[in-house]
């Protein structure tokens, strides 16, 4: 079994008047010939965004007529339910977006028939040109509101369905009633009537009809002989659905039992979605048709074995903008959906079947009733002594005659009777009472058995007329053919309008071709010069970037030469630096610190002169230190102190040098070994700084003082310095 995707179009509709007078903008763009939708955001939200493209099997514009529609799109699903395949045309959209339009159309002009009236044109002239075959067309009406089946064509509005399933056929709607139509006429009166009892207890016909789904069913029964030779039947079913609005209902606010209304529609176009969206995905096996009645229902029109187109109607102004793209995107995720159409073959439930055989079983009854007539006929004639041979040339087909003339004659004769039996004056009362009683009597057993014939004559005229057969008369058939040529001619005509248009559009694409071929010449020579300037600039570049390089270079010698000179400076002040820490006093320091100033005419350092009120009278001679401290630190009143330094006269000497005493050798000798020294004092003063100061062999007789040296231990053992640590000395 081969599958078939299901076919989904979107049809655009036209600006409403509304629409017009708020200057509505239109963001969306039909390219019919390239099956895609275009929307773009409106100018003030955002001017850069791109556009989204969805393309689909075929788009119609806001021009579009509603017999291509059907032609293009409708048109082959229904021959397929002429050949026994289930099909369903579901629109989809939001309110106002023109579903009803799509599949109703106005019903007062011929130009704007919808879906369903073109299909029930359809389907009886396919009937009316058929040949050895033998129709039953049947249409059924009904309504989804708040997940509540509603029999459109029933009596008793207020009753409720509910879905049955069968294994051979399905899930179908129990005692959902249906209607034969045998032409066009009866079939679009069944629609009336079904139309208005859906508007029975609206309170507001738009809003009622915005908010449940209205499913409108032909069923098209017909038998054909096989190459089997055996009559065969099939049943195909043509569900037409016009959704309530797809629009998110509780957006609009709803409360109460608004609410529980607007919940209701919103979760069986929910479960369709959800439906749509597991068919489509590889991953899940469980599909949820469950959920709501409209699913069910349509369980075999999505992923089962009938073919499916869905019309996703949309609006084109801005203000719609939101429900239009998500209208798009659901209908995007319907072309993925694969049915597998199968021809529903002598299905158990056929009616055609039913009829057919009950009119078999009538036909025989008469037949054997007729066989009763004749063979009285002929015991008749027998009697009147007529040759029964002149009997068997009777036909069959001259039965009914046959039989009129027998019941006339059968009543003729019990009048005959009844009046001979009245005229005769010899029977006595009583007997001529009882004798008229029973001719009474057989002319009603006649009546009965007459109308008994008739009654069953009726029935099967009623139940074959139920059947359509085909084969119209030659003068209609020749109309419709004249009729079906000038349609054709009008077609030709539209094609060669159509041609010339796009012969138009060709010679405007050449024109723009040319144009472009122009400014790409013109770019050409652009681009040259350029391409020369930039190779001009690229030299130019390169050689900037070899002087930047050079300069870099001779920047940085001239930097490191730089960095060696202050170097040498730091070095040389480092050197003042300690011998003024270490040899100026810092009263000194500081007093040359205040009298320093650099000249800036001569660049050099400069010393102010001394203040003259601070200078010490000029005594041929420094001043001392002692001098001027009093000078700086107790005031000017010392000023004049100045202690000079004068040799004194000493007197005459009056005294004589020491004369010392003689002293024995012997004793002299011993005076001498007592205060000899030993060794030989060896001081190292190569580091004065630190305790390193090493002083080796002290020792002094007699003295009883410390002892170092040999005695002392190493050298390097830290003793206490020998020699005072030099003033100031900074380290280097
Ligand atoms: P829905 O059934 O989706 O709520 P309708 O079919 O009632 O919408 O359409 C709303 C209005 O728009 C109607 O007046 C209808 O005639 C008009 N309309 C819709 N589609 C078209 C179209 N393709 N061309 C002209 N008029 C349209
Ligand atoms: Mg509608």
């Amino acid at each position: 079994m081969s599958s078939e995707s299901v076919k989904v179009v979107v049809r655009c509709r036209p600006m409403n008047e509304k629409e017009q007078a708020k200057y509505f903008e239109r963001v969306v763009t039909v390219k019919v010939k390239l099956g895609q939708i275009i929307v773009k955001k409106p100018k003030e939200t955002s001017a850069s965004s791109p556009p989204t493209i969805f393309t689909f099997d075929s788009v119609y514009s806001w021009n579009s007529k509603q017999i291509d529609l059907y032609n293009k799109t409708c048109r082959p699903l229904v021959n397929s339910v002429l050949l026994g395949i289930n099909g369903t045309i579901f629109a989809y959209g939001q309110t106002g977006t023109g579903k009803t339009y799509t599949m109703e159309g106005l019903r007062n002009d011929p130009e704007s028939r919808g879906v369903i009236p073109n299909a029930f044109d359809h389907i009886f002239k396919h009937i009316s040109r058929s040949q050895n075959q033998q129709y039953l067309v049947r249409a059924s009406y009904l309504e989804i509101y708040q997940d509540e089946i509603r029999d459109l064509l029933s009596k008793d509005q207020s009753h409720r369905l509910e879905l049955s399933e069968r294994p051979d056929t399905g899930v179908f709607v129990k005692d959902l009633s249906s209607r034969v139509t045998k032409s066009v006429q009866e079939i679009e009166h069944v629609m009336k009537v079904g139309n208005q009892n859906r508007s029975v207890g609206a309170t507001n016909m738009n809003v009622h009809s915005s908010r449940s789904h209205a499913i409108f069913v032909i069923t098209v029964e017909f038998s054909e002989l096989g190459v089997d030779g055996v009559n065969h039947i099939k049943v195909g079913k043509l569900n037409l659905v016009d959704l309530a609005g797809s629009e998110r209902q509780a957006k609009t606010g709803a409360k109460g039992e608004r609410l529980k209304e607007a919940t209701k529609i919103n979760q069986s176009l929910f479960a369709l979605g959800n439906v749509m969206s597991a068919l489509v995905d590889d991953r899940t096996s469980h599909i949820p048709y469950r959920d709501s009645k409209l699913t069910r229902l349509l369980q075999d029109s999505l992923g089962g074995n009938a073919c499916t187109v869905m019309v996703a109607n949309i609006g084109p102004a801005s203000y719609n903008m939101e429900e239009t793209l998500t209208t798009l995107r659901y209908s995007n995720r319907a072309k993925n959906i694969k049915n597998k159409p199968r021809i529903n073959d002598d299905p158990k439930d056929a009616q055609l079947r039913e009829i057919q055989e009950e009119v078999a079983r009538l036909k025989e009854q008469l037949k054997k009733r007729s066989g009763d007539i004749k063979k009285k006929k002929i015991q008749r004639r027998a009697a009147k002594g007529c040759n029964g041979e002149d009997l068997e040339g009777e036909t069959e087909d001259d039965d009914g005659d046959d039989n009129g003339d027998y019941w006339r004659e059968q009543q003729l004769k019990l009048e005959r009777e009844r009046n001979a039996i009245m005229e005769d004056h010899s029977l006595v009362a009583e007997e001529e009472v009882q004798l008229l009683n029973e001719i009474e009597k057989k002319m009603e057993d006649l009546r009965t058995e007459r109308e008994a014939g008739e009654l069953i004559e009726a029935k099967v005229k009623a139940m074959e007329s139920k059947l359509l057969v085909g084969g119209e008369n030659i003068v209609d058939h020749t109309n419709e053919q004249q009729r079906m040529l000038q349609q054709r001619k009008h077609e030709i005509a539209e094609k060669d309008d159509r041609e010339r248009e796009m012969q138009l559009q060709m010679e405007c694409r050449d024109e723009e071709t040319l144009e472009l071929k122009e400014t790409f010449t013109s770019l050409q020579q652009i681009v040259n010069s350029k391409t020369k300037k930039l190779k001009k600039v690229f030299t130019k570049l390169m050689a900037m970037k070899a002087e930047i390089h050079n300069i870099q270079d001779a920047h940085i010698k001239k930097r490191q030469e730089l960095e060696q000179n202050q170097y040498d400076l730091i070095k040389k002040l480092k050197l003042k630096h300690l011998i003024i820490e270490n040899f100026i006093p810092p009263e000194k320091k500081s007093e040359l610190d205040s009298r320093v100033y650099f000249d800036e005419e001569d660049e050099h350092w400069k010393l102010k002169p001394i203040t003259p009120a601070l200078k010490p009278p000029d005594y041929g001679r420094p001043p001392f230190y002692h001098t001027c401290y009093p000078m700086t630190k107790l005031g000017s009143r010392y000023k004049a102190v100045h202690i000079p330094t004068l040799k004194l006269d000493l007197p005459t000497r009056t005294t004589l040098d020491y004369q010392a005493p003689v002293v024995a050798p012997a004793l002299s000798e011993a005076l001498r070994n007592s205060v000899k020294i030993d060794d030989v004092v060896v001081i190292d003063a190569s580091d004065c700084e630190g305790p390193a100061s090493t002083i080796s062999g002290l020792k002094k007789s007699k003295s009883g003082r410390s002892r170092a040296g040999k005695r002392s231990g190493s050298p390097s053992s830290p003793g206490p310095p020998l020699y005072p640590k030099c003033r100031g000395l900074v380290p280097r």
